[in-house]
C-alpha cells in the first residue's frame, strides 16, 4: 500500500455517513453530513479510510431493526484503512500498529476482558462488548478510530476493497462454519447466498465439504456453481440429498423449518444472522427430532478474525465485490435489501 499519507495533515472535519432517523430506506434514514474528525483514546488509533463493506447489519442498524444504541451512529464495521494518528501514549496496545500500517476495523469492537466468557475464551458472548457501527462509529466515514487491541492486521494478497467483506462476511461465515459442525467430508447447506456465504463456500469447498446452496437470485445461484457448489435451488425446494449441516444466512425465519427438514438425523443447523424474522411452529418430530441441533451464532472473537484472514490468504480465497462511491451508500443499501448484490457490497472512500 502507499505510505502517502503519512505525515499529511489530519484535517479538523470529515464526511460521514449517520443514522439520524432509523426506518425505511423510502424515508431516508441515513444523512450525509460535516462531523469532526474523531480523537483516539488511550490505547486506540485513528485509521483514515479507504474502503468500508456495506453488510446486512448495517442495513439492520440503518432501518431500525436493532435498537438504537448509540443515536446517530455511523455505520459500517468492514472498515480498511491506514493508521494516521495514536491516542496518547501509555497503552501497549498503540504500539502494535505503526502510523502508516494497513488495518481492518470489524464488528467486535471491545469487551470487558474480566467476565467469565472473556476469560474462558468466548469474548464474542461477552455481555459488556461494544460492535463497530452500533455502539461505536464505524466506517461509513473518512476517519474512524479503533482500539489498538481490536484491529486486525490484513493479507498482503488482497486489496482494500477485496479484504473488506472479510472483516465481517468472512469473520461470521467462518464462525457459522464451525458452529455447523460439519463432519469431515460432509455435505452442507448455506441457504442465502450473499456476502458471508460466498466467502463461506469457498473455505468449505476447499475443505472437501460438499456445498449445496439454496438461495433466491439466479445471480447468486449462478456465482455459487462457479465456486464449487454441487447444487442450487431456491430456498424451499429439497436439495438432493439430506444435509450434515446448514447454515442460515438469510434473516429469514420462514426458512428454518426447511432447514431443519433438509437435515440428516444428527445434523446441525446454524443461524448466523444477528436478526432474524419470527421462526414459524416447529413440527417436533419433522423438524428437532433424530437428534438434530438448532443454533445460532453470536459475533466473534478476535481469534476467529486472525484465524479466518491466514485462512483466506493461504486457501486463495476470491471475493466478489459490487463497488459504490462512498457518496452512495444509501444505493448500496438499497441493493443490498433488494437481494440484488452480486457477493458483497464495498463502499469506496477515497
Ligand atoms: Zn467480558
Ligand atoms: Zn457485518
Amino acid at each position: 500500500m502507499s505510505g502517502d499519507g503519512v505525515g499529511a495533515a489530519i484535517p479538523s472535519t470529515m464526511r460521514a455517513w449517520r443514522v439520524c432517523s432509523p426506518g425505511p430506506l423510502a424515508e431516508q434514514p441515513l444523512e450525509f453530513v460535516d462531523v469532526p474528525v474523531p480523537k483516539p483514546g488511550p490505547g486506540e488509533v485513528l485509521v483514515r479510510v479507504s474502503t468500508c463493506g456495506v453488510c446486512r447489519t448495517d442495513l439492520h442498524v440503518t432501518q431500525g431493526d436493532l435498537p438504537v444504541r448509540r443515536a446517530s451512529v455511523i455505520p459500517g464495521h468492514e472498515i480498511v484503512g491506514e493508521v494516521v494518528a495514536h491516542g496518547p501514549a501509555g497503552s501497549d496496545s498503540t504500539t502494535r500498529f505503526a502510523v502508516g500500517d494497513r488495518v481492518g476495523i470489524a464488528w467486535l469492537g471491545s469487551t470487558c476482558g474480566q467476565c467469565r466468557f472473556c476469560r474462558s475464551g468466548r469474548e464474542n458472548l461477552c455481555r459488556a462488548s461494544r460492535y463497530t457501527g452500533w455502539d461505536l462509529d464505524g466506517g461509513y466515514a473518512e476517519y474512524a478510530v479503533v482500539a489498538g487491541a481490536f484491529a486486525h492486521r490484513l493479507p498482503a494478497g488482497f486489496d482494500d476493497a477485496g479484504v473488506a467483506p472479510l472483516l465481517c462476511a468472512g469473520i461470521i461465515g467462518y464462525r457459522a462454519l464451525r458452529r455447523a459442525a460439519v463432519p469431515p467430508g460432509g455435505r452442507l447447506g448455506i441457504y442465502g447466498f450473499g456476502g458471508s456465504a460466498h466467502v463461506t463456500a469457498q473455505i468449505a469447498v476447499a475443505q472437501g465439504m460438499e456445498v449445496h446452496v439454496l438461495t433466491r437470485g439466479e445471480k447468486a445461484r449462478s456465482l455459487a456453481l462457479d465456486l464449487g457448489a454441487v447444487s442450487a435451488a431456491g430456498p424451499r425446494d429439497r436439495p438432493p440429498v439430506p444435509l450434515d449441516s446448514a447454515i442460515l444466512f438469510a434473516p429469514a425465519g420462514d426458512i428454518v423449518p426447511f432447514a431443519l427438514e433438509a437435515l440428516a438425523p444428527g445434523g446441525t443447523l446454524a443461524v448466523a444472522g444477528i436478526h432474524l424474522s419470527d421462526v414459524e411452529r416447529l413440527d417436533y418430530q419433522r423438524h428437532l427430532f433424530h437428534e438434530k441441533t438448532l443454533t445460532s451464532v453470536e459475533s466473534n472473537t478476535r481469534r476467529d478474525g486472525e484465524e479466518l484472514l491466514a485462512l483466506a490468504a493461504r486457501l486463495n480465497v476470491h471475493t466478489h465485490v459490487t463497488e459504490y462511491p462512498f457518496e452512495d451508500a444509501p444505493r448500496a443499501l438499497e441493493y443490498l435489501a433488494r437481494g440484488d448484490v452480486e457477493g458483497a457490497g464495498v463502499l469506496r472512500v477515497r
